[in-house]
């Protein structure tokens, strides 16, 4: 089998890495010159509007996915003219855009904070008048690790708030005053059957993933967030990795957003689960079953942002892993993770707070 990757990034990276064992090859496709996943597998350098280098590439695979939903839509229907893309192009469209996001979420009666969509100055004043303050304000596309958004705290946030952002399709939300963050990564099959993660406790700076902790264990809000991800599955007839993120208040969930791939909270799974989340996203659009999602002892994952930490320290950790990007190192950019895995609980909440003297 043959997976072509539209990106090639890190998680493209990491799937052709989970693929390599299991005999499956890939084959990227990325605008950007040395791309993280060229270290690992064979990337064409070419634009996603290339429609020449695209019916190439695609010819040369046997089935399509992709490591990021900021592709043209355009991009993946192209390409799924000539290879199916997985996971479908409803899932694509989207996850692009958090207003249709969240009218997914409506509709599916899953709870979300109050949305309204603003095209303007007057819709935002009319919508913050409706939804009240604090409230976020985010563009609808292309946002990633909380660029493209801002908190508006005041009435007076809202000055020059629409002209910080772009002047482009925005969504404001009710801001929420959330416990914890959660996130759900489950994987659905072709034939329907759906495989769930544990549910994974997540620490954002700055709108940016720090640390991702799993499994969080409380079955009341498992089966909850089970049950509201089975319905978007279902619903988008899905197949491959998939995650939810979460605010969690008492018993209550909120949906923050989805995306239609593997997912950044998910890279515990790569030593903390029987089956990690690439392995699985290859195995359901490749057709195979699915392996298990049960997590192996617990599990904390560290980002490594902006530059990278001396890499003795933390392997002098015998649970440590140490995921290196080989990117160049850059302020705000994620250049690899970390991950402890622990059979014992109290070895790994030791194991964790030695990491986080050694990191942090
Ligand atoms: P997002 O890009 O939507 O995942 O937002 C990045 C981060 O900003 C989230 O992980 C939260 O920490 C925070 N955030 C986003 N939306 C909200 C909201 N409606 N209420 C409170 N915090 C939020």
């Amino acid at each position: 089998m043959k997976v072509g990757i539209l990106g090639g990034g890190q998680l493209a990276r990491m799937m052709a890495l989970a693929g390599y064992s299991m005999g499956i090859h890939t084959l990227c496709l990325d605008p950007i010159a040395n791309v993280c996943a060229a270290d690992v597998t064979k990337v064409i350098q070419a634009d996603f509007t290339d429609e020449k280098q695209l019916k190439a590439f695609a010819e040369q695979v046997d089935v399509i996915t992709f490591e990021t939903e900021n592709i043209p839509l355009s991009t993946a229907e192209w390409v799924n003219e000539i290879k199916p893309i997985y996971p479908t192009l409803e899932a694509l469209k989207i996850g692009q855009d958090r207003w249709l996001e969240k009218n997914l979420f409506k509709a599916l009666c899953i709870p979300t904070p109050a949305f309204a969509a603003i095209n303007n100055v007057t819709e935002l004043e009319q919508a913050v008048a409706k939804i009240g303050l604090p409230a976020v304000l985010k563009t609808r596309r292309f946002g990633y690790d909380g660029k493209g958004q801002l908190v508006l705290k005041q009435a007076t946030d809202m000055t020059g708030a629409w002209e910080k952002l772009g002047k482009q399709a925005l969504i404001l939300e009710q801001f929420i005053p959330f416990e914890r963050e959660l996130s759900l990564i489950a994987v659905r099959e072709k034939n329907g059957n759906i495989q769930f993660y544990p549910l994974v406790e997540n620490l954002h700076k700055q709108g940016i993933l720090q640390l991702s902790q799993a499994p969080f264990e409380n079955n009341l809000l498992q089966q909850k967030a089970e049950g509201y991800v089975q319905a978007i599955l279902n619903k988008l007839n899905y197949v491959g990795t998939f995650v939810i993120e979460l605010f969690q208040k008492g018993e209550e969930l909120l949906a923050n957003e989805m995306a239609p791939r593997v997912h950044n909270s998910g890279h515990w799974t790569i030593e903390g689960a029987v089956t990690c989340q690439f392995a699985n996203h290859l195995r359901a659009i490749c057709g195979l079953p699915l392996g298990s999602t049960a997590a192996k002892g617990y599990s904390a994952m560290f980002n490594i942002i902006g530059e990278y930490p001396e890499q003795k320290k933390i392997l002098s950790i015998p649970e440590a892993h140490y995921h290196t990007y080989e990117k160049q190192a850059k302020p705000k950019r994620k250049l690899g993770h970390i991950t402890i895995n622990v059979a014992d609980k109290a070895i790994y909440e030791q194991r964790l707070r030695q990491l986080q003297k050694i990191w942090l």
